[in-house]
């Protein structure tokens, strides 16, 4: 194999085994006049015929030849599989083409390829004309290497026939502009037959690397010269001098080429014509394409030489990144006791349960952002509940007629002038019922937050490597927790049957406007028994009352709006609003009444006494449900979740299924291990010098 073929594969099975695949290799890019034979030595280098030659200025646009090795191993092995199959060996062992600017259109013969870059020159370039713009060609082979070349416009002093004047001067830029790039290699092609000196080509790369780093010359034409004179002062250094020197080559005249002269042929006979030739006979190694090809990767390593220590910083760089990344994976062994971590997990999880619940866990970002755990509980209580239950209008919903009604029916046939107990009881029962769900609600709100704090709220980095055991950590809570809801409803539901199984009249902070009732009543038969307030206030009777229960509310006025926002994911929340006009419902044939006087007195009192009944009932709800919400679902459920937990999941059979590994976890590890090896491999190679390095990949 050629050798420069064999320095550029070790050269990307390093990158390929340091994982760098941005890593830019040397590209070569071809110097010199027109027709000096630029696209001939490409051609020669890279052992394909496919680039249109000729005497006239046939590269007028720059050609950029990307060459891609089209078998990698694996691929090989696969191809070889099925070499039985005729027409893909074929196709695979038939170089082919695909041009940028028909990209998906492919070619398979090299003259089809020769044509379509004539055509795409004309298309830009009409007639004589030059462009910059690029043609882009890939060719694929599996005899070749992954390696860009540029093939240039040649050099001119002087522009041909109707060519612009700025002709010359515009090539010079655009060739200046490729052989600038610090990772191009400059093939300086010089025909044999002129003067060296006079070269414009050999100027422009020595202005452009002055040191010769990267410059090799070519002299080509050697079987055009005079007879008599030959290349051998240069070629020994003894006119100008270059770093990598001069290599001289006989490529393919243009009669061969006519002829149909391949270039593994046309190879063949250089070398016989340098070992031939009298004048090169003694230095006939350092002559043609071979030693061209040999000098080329030297020149190549060279240069990537001086990209590496980038190279090792960017294999460090990975190195480093992918072994950070594993770290945060953990160990891929359970250290230790599985039984200990078993427990240690359940044991985290009620922990930080009962942290958000009790608001001791504010190391996190988000208890700035959001109301969390306990808080949200709490605020639930003194803010959505509390309120809402101080909202409810006893009196929503109660006509006059109705209230006449319903004072009529509960006096019966007896003609009083009391309001009866009977009708007040009646009334304040009825309107206990509209507390119900309200109460009810308020145990399924906390119920749902303690839901959601279980199955997203609590973050346990180490419990994601278990999905099992974390499911199941999930599932058990919840249904633990789901066993408490019952009882706890069932309790608040007593509270409010006891409210209305006795309507205490004697509640020392019922307060009766007796005035009122002195009034009506002539008699002054006292039936409430607590009568006779010393309070003579007959306008405003439960001032006191009023404040001590609409106080708290005042301050908070512009909160709850807000607070009731954050809570709009409970669908509940709003049923509240319905629940309310779920009010006593009358007999509907009233209309015929008409409300006498004393009447109406009756109907101002019996609306004062509810108002003041139904504000003790109030207050007795906000304070009792918390608790037993506090006492029959929070609190339980924070005391006894670890006892429950590990009761129902700790079965040291079930270990290692409960502790199996979250596979996308374990994969991602896994990639992770696997990249870190592949960079610490690459590193250690790289550590050693170049050739230490090529003689590595090689054995
Ligand atoms: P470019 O314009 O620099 O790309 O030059 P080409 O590669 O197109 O070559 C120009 C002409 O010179 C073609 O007809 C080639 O066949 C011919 N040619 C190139 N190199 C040699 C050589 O070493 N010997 C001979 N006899 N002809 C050559
Ligand atoms: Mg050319």
């Amino acid at each position: 194999m050629d050798s420069l073929i064999v320095v550029i594969n070790k050269i990307q099975d390093i990158l390929a085994s340091a994982k760098i695949t941005t890593f830019e290799l040397p590209q070569i890019v071809v110097v010199g006049e027109q027709s000096s034979g630029k696209s001939s030595v490409l051609e020669s280098i890279v052992k394909m015929d496919f680039l249109p030659r000729g005497n006239n200025i046939v590269t007028r646009r720059p050609l950029i030849l990307q060459l891609h090795n089209i078998f990698d191993k694996k691929e090989e092995r696969r191809k070889k599989s099925k070499e039985k199959k005729n027409e893909i060996r074929l196709e695979a062992e038939r170089p082919w083409g695909e041009f940028l600017h028909q990209k998906g259109k492919k070619y398979y013969n090299f003259e089809k390829i020769r044509q379509e870059i004539k055509d795409e020159t004309e298309r830009i370039a009409k007639g004589k004309e030059i462009s910059s713009k690029p043609i882009r060609l890939s060719i694929y082979s599996k005899d070749t290497v992954n390696l860009t070349l540029v093939d240039l416009p040649g050099l001119t002093n002087n522009p041909i026939g109707n060519q612009k004047k700025d002709l010359p001067e515009r090539i010079y830029k655009m060739v200046t502009q490729f052989a600038s790039n610090p990772r191009a290699l400059i093939l300086c092609v010089i025909p044999s037959n002129i003067d060296i000196a006079n070269s414009r080509a050999y100027k422009l790369a020595k202005t452009i690397d002055p040191d010769s780093e990267r410059t090799l010359a070519i002299l080509t034409k050697v079987d055009l010269m005079d007879e008599g004179t030959n290349v051998r002062d240069i070629i020994n250094g003894k006119v100008l001098p270059l770093r990598y020197g001069y290599v001289p080559v006989v490529n393919r005249s243009q009669k061969q080429v006519d002829n149909n002269v391949t270039v593994k042929k046309a190879i063949k006979l250089e070398k016989k014509y340098f070992q031939n030739h009298p004048s090169y006979q003694d230095i006939s190694d350092r002559c043609g394409t071979k030693y061209l090809s040999k000098t080329l990767s030297k020149l190549f390593i060279k240069r990537i030489e001086i990209f590496l220590p980038e190279v090792r910083r960017k294999v460090t760089t990975n190195k480093i990144k992918w072994e950070e990344q594993l770290k945060t994976f953990g160990q891929s062994k359970i250290d230790g006791n599985k039984n200990t971590l078993l427990m240690t997990l359940i044991f985290d999880f009620s922990k930080k349960f009962s942290a958000l619940i009790d608001g001791v866990d504010l190391y996190e970002d988000e208890h700035l952002k959001f109301l969390q755990g306990g808080s949200r509980i709490n605020h639930i209580f003194y803010e959505i509940f509390t309120n809402f239950i101080k909202d409810i209008d006893p009196l929503q919903g109660l006509t006059e007629k109705e209230l006449i009604l319903l004072m009529k029916n509960s006096k019966g046939t007896k003609k009083t002038l009391f309001i009866p107990d009977k009708t007040f009881e009646i009334l304040v029962k009825n309107k206990i019922e509209n507390f119900r769900v309200p109460c009810q609600n308020c145990v399924k709100i906390v119920f749902r937050e303690l839901d959601s704090i279980i199955t997203t709220k609590i973050k346990i980095e180490k419990l994601n490597r278990f999905l099992v055991l974390k499911e199941k950590i999930i599932q058990k809570s919840q249904n633990y927790l789901n066993s408490l809801l019952e009882p706890c409803i069932v309790f608040v539901n007593q509270i409010v049957d006891s409210e209305s199984a006795f309507i205490n009249l004697n509640h020392p902070d019922f307060k009766k406007p007796t005035d009122h009732i002195n009034r009506i009543s002539s008699n002054n038969n006292d039936t409430n028994g607590n009568g006779n307030n010393t309070t003579n206030n007959n306008n405003n009777p439960n001032v006191s009352n009023n404040q001590q229960i609409y106080s708290h509310r005042n301050i908070k006025k512009t909160s709850p709006i807000k607070f009731i926002d954050m809570l709009n994911d409970y669908p509940t929340n709003r049923n509240w609003q319905l629940d309310i006009k779920n009010t006593l419902t009358m007999p509907n044939n009233i209309k015929d009444f008409s409300i006498q006087k004393y009447e109406k007195q009756e109907i101002k009192l019996l609306k004062n006494l509810l108002m003041n009944y139904m504000k003790i009932v109030k207050i007795k709800l906000i304070d009792t449900i918390p608790k037993i919400i506090m006492f029959f679902l929070v609190n339980k459920l924070k005391d006894n979740l670890q006892n429950f937990l590990i009761e129902k999941i700790y079965q040291p059979k079930k270990i290692d299924i409960l502790l199996a590994e979250n596979p996308e976890i374990e994969r991602e590890r896994k990639n992770c291990e696997r990249k870190v090896h592949a960079y610490q491999k690459a590193e250690k190679i790289l550590s050693q010098d170049f050739s230490r390095i090529l003689n590595i990949i090689e054995n």
